[in-house]
């Protein structure tokens, strides 16, 4: 009998396991983790530190929905060992010979070489543990380093469950890979006023304490703390893989095909440990987001069992919830752009703001404060034709509600810009 092996029951992992099933009824499909828990969603282990919603709404899947497909789960098997060439993975106890194999090991926290991140009460927040052991933790203070969406995440959670709570980032901004300063500046002012305090420009150099953590101390302060959750970044997890069994792109991910099919035959890649096309700047990276690996992770496994699907590309709208409120970000930053081609237009609603980036005349970023709505609308603007001119010689794409006006006027001061040039 076939076996299709998938190492990694995160998103990408399980739903290409899944759909291996749907197109090979009779092959055996293993799902291998390291992780105790069937399947789980990071995207909302926020809110379930900040106890704004129970476990069940975590856990996604369990071991008998696995069991219904007849995937074989097999929880807490790390693969220590991949023979490419021998078509074999190897665990603690046992190994495991394979026909296909999909790789969905996803990706891991960034941890700086300093002193005394290995200490008791330092924390990532990646893993459902993870989320645990805040839970479980005294509370008090807490510092949290690195101001990307899972940092600020986690700095909201605590300080809901009556933490104080300090952010300290290197960059000069929060959320400085999704904000140009207008909006990072008032997404900082909301994180004050709900009492976090923000630190800017400032680099972490140490954390103290004897095997507990006791205190941050960085290049202009030292902030006393029981807890620091370090968020700095996520890499690809690929400590099983060597560049010799599979070719990886300069992001570090993973390279794959449209097809997800990595460099060796066989063998397919998907989620947050490959890198793909974002389909709207056409950059060539990392793109870990929850959407993107479920779609990789169904396209890699159907194609391992016989399909020959193809991946368009990855959608990198990133949100936000800064408290009650939403942000979010698309394409490329006004501070990534230079040059005379670039233009910036700032506007102001009711509902909250909204920057648009364009060059050469073509839409090529959305940043977006308070209501969503009309983020779908523009990123079709900016995945259609490109030249913005003739986006605007379209009737608007949400034509009635409130969503309607918001576009046509957006587009009357797009037809402005336009025309002054
Ligand atoms: C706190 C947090 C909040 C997030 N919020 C959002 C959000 O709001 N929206 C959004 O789009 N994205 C969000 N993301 C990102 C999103 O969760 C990821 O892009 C997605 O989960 C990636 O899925 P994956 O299956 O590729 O990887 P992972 O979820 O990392 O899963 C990989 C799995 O492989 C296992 N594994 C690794 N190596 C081995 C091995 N050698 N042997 C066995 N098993 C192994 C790991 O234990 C893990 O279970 C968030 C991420 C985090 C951490």
């Amino acid at each position: 009998m076939k076996v299709i092996a998938v190492v990694g029951n995160g998103i990408a992992g399980s739903e290409a396991a899944e759909a291996a099933r749907r197109v090979d009824r009779d092959a055996r499909i293993v799902l291998l983790t390291k992780e105790p828990y069937p399947l789980y969603s990071a995207c909302v282990l926020a809110d379930y530190v900040a106890d704004r919603i129970p476990l069940e709404r975590v856990v996604l899947k369990r071991a008998a929905d696995f069991g219904r497909d007849r995937i074989d789960l097999l929880l807490s098997k790390q693969v220590v060992e991949w023979s490419a060439d021998a078509r074999m993975l190897r665990f603690e106890d046992g190994e495991l010979p394979y026909d296909r194999l999909v790789i969905a090991t996803g990706s891991r926290p960034v941890v700086p070489n300093l002193p005394g991140f290995n200490k008791e009460g330092v924390v990532a927040l990646k893993t459902l543990a993870d989320a645990e052991q805040l839970r479980a933790a005294r509370g008090g203070a807490a510092v949290v380093v690195g101001t990307g969406p899972v940092g600020i995440e986690a700095a909201i959670a605590l300080s809901r469950r009556g933490w104080k709570v300090t952010l300290v980032e290197l960059l000069d901004r929060v959320l400085p890979r999704l904000f140009d300063e207008p909006l990072a500046l008032i997404l900082k002012k909301r994180l004050e006023d709900h009492g976090i305090d923000v630190f800017l420009g400032e680099r972490v150099l140490e954390v103290q304490g004897d095997a507990r953590v006791e205190a941050v101390r960085t290049d202009r302060r030292i902030l006393t703390a029981e807890t620091v959750v370090l968020v700095i970044g996520m890499r690809p997890e690929l400590s099983l893989v060597d560049r010799k069994q599979v070719a990886f792109g300069d992001s570090g991910g993973v390279r794959v095909d449209r097809h997800m099919q990595t460099s060796r035959e066989g063998v397919w890649a998907c989620g947050d440990c490959t890198e793909s096309e974002d389909l709207v700047t056409g950059r060539i990276g990392l793109h870990m987001l929850w959407h993107n690996a479920r779609l990789q992770g169904r396209i890699a496994g159907a194609n391992a069992a016989g399909a020959h699907r193809q991946y368009p590309g990855s959608l990198n709208v990133t949100t936000v919830n800064i408290f009650d409120e939403t942000a979010a970000s698309v394409g490329f930053l006004a501070s990534e752009l230079t040059g005379n081609e670039m233009t910036v237009l700032h506007k102001k609603a009711p509902w909250g703001e909204l920057r648009l980036i364009l060059k050469d005349q073509c839409l090529v970023g959305v940043q977006a404060l308070g209501s969503t709505d009309r983020l779908g609308g523009l990123v079709t603007m900016m995945m259609q034709g490109r030249n913005l001119r003739k986006v605007l010689l379209k009737k608007p794409a949400v034509s009635e509600g409130p969503a309607g006006w918001i576009l046509r006027g957006l587009q009357r001061d797009l037809r402005r810009l336009m025309d002054a040039d």
